[in-house]
């Protein structure tokens, strides 16, 4: 979800493929393939957030397994403050 006027950009990170520090599993089957495949999913989320703050974007994500409604309460947040 993006607001381009107010260069707010919010993502919804899925647990699994963001490695979430609650939920975070590797499959057994394939686990060397899976740990560098979920490394590097972080890794991009990483450039993408350096990407969006070096070109004056604020970046809010948020776990898939947080309260939306609180969630939807700091973009708001935000997106006034942008
Ligand atoms: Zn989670």
């Amino acid at each position: 979800m993006v607001f381009t006027r107010r260069r707010v950009a919010v993502f919804v990170d899925g647990c699994f493929w963001h490695s979430c520090p609650t939920h975070a599993t590797t499959p057994t089957a394939n686990r060397d393939w899976w740990v560098e495949k979920l490394q590097r999913n972080q890794q991009r989320d990483r450039q993408t957030d350096e990407r969006l703050h070096e070109l004056g974007w604020t970046v809010l994500r948020f776990w898939e397994h947080e309260d939306p409604v609180a969630a939807v309460d700091v973009i708001e947040r935000m997106v006034r403050q942008a």
